[in-house]
């Protein structure tokens, strides 16, 4: 196993939501080679390579993040920040150390995956487009049975963007065999997001 455990180094307020934390973790070897194999098998990741990019990190809001480290790859878990630097990472908007602890930890489990299995996946260089609602809507039944409670399927995959419905919530994806192709790229792209299934 290539990474065992990330420590949390620092813990801090976030700027823009003081019930939220932002830290700081080390990552105990070096994955900048492993960032354009994670950046593959994440759906919504941005990956910056060396001497590319923003010229300036840290937004509002974000964790500290050190802009010489590079390349850096940058995605949403949930409502948290993440940003993988080679030997760092600084996660934001996260709710407590715990929550903290079990990003870091699925994030040192997709790290064994990729370096595990990285001679049969493609890396990605470049920032991906993000997933908008008519991307979950293409891989959603799309009849418009209402069995979730919404208008529709479309309604459905806004409102499970937004957190407000979880995957299970629309039952003829786990209930009807012809939809489990489907299904089953629903679940990666909602891991990938930090959703719940
Ligand atoms: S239950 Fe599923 S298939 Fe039916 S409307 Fe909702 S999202 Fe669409």
């Amino acid at each position: 196993m290539l990474i065992e455990r990330i420590e949390i180094e620092q813990v801090e307020p976030c700027f823009a939501d003081e019930t939220k934390i932002r830290l700081i973790a080390r990552i105990p070897v070096d994955v900048s080679d492993l960032l354009p194999y994670l950046n593959a098998v994440l759906a919504n990741a941005t990956y910056v390579g060396e001497g590319g990019g923003k010229e300036k990190d840290g937004e509002e809001g974000e964790a500290p993040t050190y802009a010489s480290d590079r390349p850096a790859l940058t995605f949403t878990r949930g409502p948290r920040l993440v940003t993988v630097y080679p030997r760092r990472v600084t996660i934001a908007k996260a709710d407590d150390v715990a929550d903290a602890e079990e990003v870091l930890a699925w994030l040192a489990e997709r790290l064994n995956h990729v370096h595990e299995r990285r001679g049969e996946i493609e890396p990605v260089y470049e920032g991906k487009i993000k997933i908008k609602p008519l991307d979950i809507y293409g891989l959603l039944p799309q009849t418009n049975c209402r069995e979730c409670g919404e208008q529709g399927c479309l309604a459905f995959a806004l409102l499970l963007l937004q957190e407000k419905h979880r995957l299970r919530d629309c039952p003829p994806l786990f209930r009807e065999e012809r939809w489990r192709g489907k299904r089953e790229r629903l679940e990666e792209v909602v891991d990938s997001l930090g959703l719940q299934k």
